[in-house]
């Protein structure tokens, strides 16, 4: 196995600690909003890069967080909570909000074939091991205080400091990262544990020895985590590229200092973004779509799925509508075609043994995985695989065992190799009428009564699917 890694630049063979072990640390996602297509791809790709790991012999202890306190609007330690945000946005307690964003998250992993992880962890349960951590490195001189606002990690006593973004020591002092927090001794210094402002009123706060409400920082709950659960020193830490020059620079300077273990990760993975009309989808910039806007479209999360794989995890990919819509018809032909197969094959099944006809797609496929995660060969060994001159049964045997990676679920074409779109004057008239007046609704933004006619429409059989190209129906 090769992986690309942040700290050397470079793809490198993949050799962890202790062997056939692979401690690997996710972070999660932050449940003060919807979970969105950007978080998809990234989850996707960590869950493609767990499953060809355990593919290739290794036993993968997979560890995410769940972010529900302590990420601030802005990183550089000023700003909103932004679980305090979305408790505001949404009219409801911050904890009902970190509750049902989380339950939405994993609903959307659901839906996208993604594995749980072993160990799903949540920042608000952890208090007592971060708050630990944080006097350790007080203990050891790392912090100081900033009365009435927190307790900084000095970034002068951590000479490696900036390692993994290589950040030079003047961007350090006088970058892009200004550090508007009054008192910080270096603009590069980061909160570990922050105090409530007076008047604040936060929903989520503990005592802590430096003040009586407080909470921690959002670098601390994933390095306290990830020790507790996975050990002083991992294999394999994700997360976005946004994270590689602050939120796992600070990681980094927090988890080595406290253990005096270097280093820290042996291998930083990093994804990069999924953009809409060439800006990173965000929560906070509100350009974003979620699995549900990809349902109600009448896309398969799998087509999704099948898109993010077409790109590379380390390059940039534009999401359109278009690109789904083209993705959703090679899915549809793909699964079409798995059905025949089976229809071949019949149920009769059963695997002969190696066969050598079938071995160098195996290999390619494999290859190719083990290759910094190749999705996008791999995929197209599928479709060679489809085209080669093989045996019926193994082409089946192929593309199921390639699903176990890919997740494309194969195992219910059923569904969507049946599907069938009808054309408008197959319908029966009430129901191009209530179409109309769907239209209509929809053209006035009565999302109310366009639901209603949803339902109506369904009550006469047929699903009704919001395309770019207008509605369309199928059969129920
Ligand atoms: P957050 O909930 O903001 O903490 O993000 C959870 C994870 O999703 C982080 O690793 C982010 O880097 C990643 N992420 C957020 N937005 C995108 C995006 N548009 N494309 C890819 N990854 C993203
Ligand atoms: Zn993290």
């Amino acid at each position: 196995m090769r992986i690309y890694n942040t700290m050397s630049r470079q793809v490198e063979e993949f050799q962890p600690i202790n062997p056939p072990e692979v401690r690997l640390y996710a972070c999660g996602f932050t449940v003060y909003d919807y979970t969105h297509l950007g978080h998809l791809r990234k989850y996707t790709m960590d869950d493609v890069l767990v499953r060809t790991l355990e593919h290739a012999g290794y036993d993968v202890k997979f560890v995410q967080n769940v972010t529900d306190v302590g990420h601030l609007t802005s990183d550089s330690d000023t700003g909103e909570d932004k679980l305090e945000k979305g408790a505001r946005k949404y009219g409801k307690s911050a904890w009902d909000v970190a509750r049902e964003f989380e339950e939405y998250f994993w609903r959307s992993m659901d839906l996208m074939g993604n594995l749980r992880p072993d160990v799903s962890c949540r920042a608000t349960e952890h208090i007592q091991i971060q708050l630990e951590m944080v006097q350790e490195l007080e203990k050891k001189g790392y912090t100081y205080e900033i009365p009435g606002d927190g307790i900084y990690f000095d970034t002068s006593k951590f000479p490696d400091y900036g390692k993994l973004a290589r950040l030079a020591v003047d961007d350090q002092t006088e970058g892009a990262r200004i550090g508007v927090v009054e008192g910080k001794r270096h603009p590069a210094d980061f909160a570990l544990w922050k105090f409530e402002r007076p008047g604040e009123n936060r929903a989520m706060s503990w005592p802590s020895p430096w003040a009586e409400r407080s909470f921690p920082g959002w670098h601390i709950e994933c390095s306290a985590m990830a020790i507790k659960y996975l050990g002083e020193q991992l294999d394999i830490h994700t997360g976005g590229i946004d994270h590689i020059p602050v939120h796992h620079t600070n990681e980094i300077a927090q988890a080595e200092s406290a253990t005096g273990k270097v280093p820290f990760v042996r291998y930083w993975v990093h994804h990069n973004f999924l953009l809409v009309d060439g800006e990173k989808m965000s929560k906070s910039l509100g350009n974003f779509f979620t699995i549900d806007d990809v349902l109600e479209r009448g896309y398969s999360p799998r087509a999704l799925r099948m898109l993010f794989l077409t790109t590379h995890y380390r390059s940039e990919m534009n999401f359109t509508w278009e690109a789904l819509e083209g993705m959703q018809k090679a899915y549809v032909r793909l699964m079409r075609q798995v059905a025949e197969l089976q229809a071949l094959v019949g149920k009769e099944v059963t695997h002969t043994g190696h066969n050598d006809t079938a071995s160098p797609y195996k290999t390619a496929f494999y290859e190719a995985l083990e290759n910094d995660l190749s999705t996008p060969e791999a995929v197209s060994v599928v479709w060679n695989v489809l085209s080669a001159d093989l045996p019926n049964t193994e082409k089946l045997l192929l593309l199921e065992e390639f699903d176990k990676i890919l997740q494309l679920d194969l195992q219910n074409v059923a569904e969507v190799a049946g599907r069938e779109e009808l054309a408008i004057d197959e319908l029966p008239e009430v129901v191009r009428e209530l179409m109309q007046q769907r239209q209509d609704a929809r053209n006035k933004q009565d999302w109310d009564r366009a639901d209603a006619l949803r339902v109506e429409i369904e009550q006469h059989g047929f699903r009704l699917i919001d395309t770019p190209e207008g509605q369309k129906v199928e059969r129920l």
